[in-house]
């Protein structure tokens, strides 16, 4: 039965090689997945996006790439003069390879398939292959409602397929075009780490993977991580268009191109709770 619906929102804040944040929150309990830009243009961003006063209960590191934990030890900070010693959960593997620069106080260790809380949001680990030591992507579920935030993994795999299936928003890597990034100025050893099966995904593989997890709750999907050099939102979003298209999903599925410069206007699905 039914008790009460609640509205989830997704904003994501920036993304991209130069920094990445999402929030994700119900208005009583929210997280940061990643917090790879300043805090001060995390907060501005938060906002600007009318979000200045949601709740900020937790902060999901994927992996310790600076342009996913370079704010992590100055976001600490502010937060505990904001009244709350705010954890930041990420795995050891993680948390071995930060910075020291990074290294927020308060880290609490997670594992890959191992789900927990914060607050009354289940949070689900999952791992990703991307080239350092023990990388995560992340499930979020309030009521009935999982939400997922997806990037830095260079190929698709079963497991991730599987846990977008019935998500309701997906934030969802779309890396780089594979003619550009090999015709482009790049150094033949990033171009072969960025194409690699721990780099990152062009958008032919996110289409496979967006092919594979696509299910029939899909409302929003936001493409993210789009590198400046080797995409375009354009390519990005007709090769998403033309996945949902053939699914017959067009209409339904509201698709979105991640910045790095602004944040996106919230999405926000409803929950069911019980
Ligand atoms: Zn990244
Ligand atoms: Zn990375």
């Amino acid at each position: 039965m039914t008790l009460f619906t609640r509205d989830l929102t997704v904003c994501v804040l920036s993304s991209g090689s130069a920094g990445n944040a999402t929030y994700i929150g119900d208005g009583r309990a929210g997280v940061l997945v990643d917090c790879g830009l300043a805090t001060k243009q995390i907060l501005a961003r938060m906002d600007a996006a009318g979000l200045g006063d949601a709740p900020i209960d937790g902060v999901l590191l994927t992996h310790e790439h600076k342009d996913h934990v370079g704010g992590a030890a100055v976001l600490g900070r502010a937060l505990a003069r904001r009244g709350a010693r705010v954890p930041f959960f990420c795995t050891a593997g993680t948390r071995d390879g930060l910075d020291p620069r990074c290294h927020p106080d308060g880290v609490e260790v997670i594992e890959a398939g191992q789900a927990f809380r914060v607050k009354h949001l289940i949070i689900e680990p999952m791992p990703v292959p991307h080239d350092v030591r023990d990388p995560v992507a992340y499930r979020v579920i309030v009521g009935d409602t999982p939400v997922a935030v997806v990037t830095d993994l260079g190929k698709p795999t079963a497991l991730v397929a599987r846990a977008l299936r019935d998500c309701r928003a997906v934030v969802l890597e779309f890396n780089h075009d594979e003619d550009m990034l090999l015709d482009g100025p790049y150094p033949y050893p990033l171009k072969q780490r960025i194409r690699g099966n721990h780099g990152h995904l062009s958008n032919r593989q996110a289409a496979q993977l967006l092919v594979d997890g696509l299910g029939p709750r899909l409302d929003h999907l936001v493409l993210a991580h789009l590198s400046e050099e080797n995409n375009t939102p354009h390519r990005a979003m007709s090769t998403a268009r033309t996945v949902l298209q053939d699914a017959g999903v067009l209409g339904r599925v509201q698709v979105q191109v991640a910045s790095q410069h602004a944040h996106l206007a919230p999405i926000t699905v409803s929950s069911r709770m019980w």
